[in-house]
């Protein structure tokens, strides 16, 4: 199979589940406001998994975690919200323990029939989940037979349920690892040229390493958002009340150096929006970036960089994008962001390889209606930017690779 070639570890298709005890970890960390899913794209990532199981009669156990309780019983942090979803979408009972691991637990899996599905309490109530605790992971493994990793957004980390319980238990992917893994590797293994990135989001500091690991892969980056700001400073513009990191102005001259050298073309916004403040009623206008007075903030990219950039995009056969153009979430300063959304959705239908990663710009194309329109829109945010560095994931490394001999069900791994 193709997709096996560039993966290059197990998955559940390799491992007979029937009957089979199977602690499946997946990332349902979805954002939840005063109780209700705002959005449920996790959890849909989530279904293909967790549906291949239970149709294979596997007795699933499913674990995530939820925020960041900080090793910390939480009320607002419980997984109940996301099993209600999840019920919906399977459209049968989903049960849940009070706890994620403890006697209870014990006694809720072992009444557990093939077929049948019981989800933990947030893993992320025990510190010993981040801590990636020996015993604590051994125990989780204890419940099961066989690990299933689907939790790609979480693959970034080393913890008892994405590494140490793999120690434990023969350990292999699910199908939206899988799939996050072997899109995003279309991004490191000779991408069809030229290959060009758009870049936004609010800051500098958080994206150095993916800026210059794309500095060596890229022909060309095209840089909006915040992070704009930083550059534009960096070059000696003025720009009034706008988002600049000045702790970060060195490393954006260093950036623009390092593109010079290797000759890779690092374009910048030619104008901007701006608006006194970062509300949905301030009154926005158009300037040129040597032109920002300085009571008003940039909020957005202007439309003659909205052109240059699509028209640099339209050389592209492959386009990666992460972090929106400016400040979406509010209506009118989400013009830049949506146009470019819209054009590199446009380029798919053309053969050009188009992925877009992070949180905030995955979220952009779902409000458009545009996720199905690009090669790949990640699931994974700080995951798929680490592995887009050309990192290794501990989750994904730890599983069993595609040509090793499978462990009898039940053996350390
Ligand atoms: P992603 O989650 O896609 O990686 P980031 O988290 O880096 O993106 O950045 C998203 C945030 O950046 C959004 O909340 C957006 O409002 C903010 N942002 C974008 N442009 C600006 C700007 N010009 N000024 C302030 N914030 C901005
Ligand atoms: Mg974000």
């Amino acid at each position: 199979m193709k997709a096996a070639a560039t993966f290059g570890k197990k998955t559940i298709r390799d491992v007979d589940v029937a009957g089979k005890r199977v602690f499946l970890r997946a990332d349902l960390n979805v954002p939840i406001d005063d109780g209700r899913i705002t959005d449920d794209t996790r959890i849909r990532a989530s279904l293909p998994t967790i549906v291949h199981l239970l149709e294979r009669d596997a007795i699933v156990i499913l674990a995530s975690h939820l925020g960041r309780p900080k090793g910390k019983v939480s009320d607002a942090l419980r997984l109940k919200p996301v099993a209600d979803r999840l019920s919906q979408l399977l459209g049968r009972p989903v049960r849940m323990t009070g706890d994620a691991l403890g006697p209870g637990v014990q006694v809720a899996v072992d009444k557990l029939r093939p077929g049948d599905l019981l989800m933990l309490e947030n893993l992320r109530f025990h510190a010993a989940e981040e801590d990636n605790d020996a015993t604590f992971a051994e125990s989780l493994a204890g419940l099961a037979d066989i690990y299933v990793n689907d939790a790609f957004g979480s693959a970034h980390r080393a913890h008892a349920s994405t590494e140490g319980i793999t120690h434990h238990l023969p350990a292999v992917a699910g199908l939206l690892l899988e799939r996050e893994v072997t899109a995003l590797s279309k991004l490191l293994h000779r991408p069809p040229r030229p290959f060009h990135t758009v870049i936004g989001g609010a800051k500098v500091s958080g994206k150095l390493e993916v800026l210059e690991a794309l500095l060596s892969r890229c022909q060309a980056i095209l840089v909006g958002g915040g992070m704009a700001n930083t550059f534009l400073a960096a070059k000696g513009m003025e720009l009034g009340k706008s988002l600049v990191e000045d702790e970060q102005l060195a490393n954006a001259e260093r950036i623009m150096a390092e593109a010079r050298r290797k000759r890779v073309r690092l374009m910048l916004p030619s104008d901007v929006v701006i608006a006194p403040q970062i509300h949905h009623r301030a009154q926005k206008r158009v300037v040129r970036v040597t032109e920002v007075p300085k009571d008003q903030m940039v909020v957005d990219i202007g439309p003659d960089t909205v052109t240059a950039y699509t028209e640099h995009l339209a050389k592209a056969r492959t386009i990666f994008w992460n972090g929106p153009m400016g400040v979406f979430e509010i209506g009118s300063f989400a013009e830049g962001t949506n146009a470019i959304a819209r054009f590199i959705a446009g380029r798919t239908a053309d053969g050009v390889i188009t992925i877009v990663g992070g949180g905030d710009s995955v979220a952009a194309v779902e409000k458009l209606h545009l996720a199905r329109k690009m090669t790949h829109v990640s699931t994974g945010g700080g995951a798929s930017l680490e592995f887009v560095e050309g990192k290794t994931l501990p989750g994904v490394e730890a599983l069993l690779d595609a040509d090793a001999p499978l462990p009898a069900a039940g053996d350390a791994a």
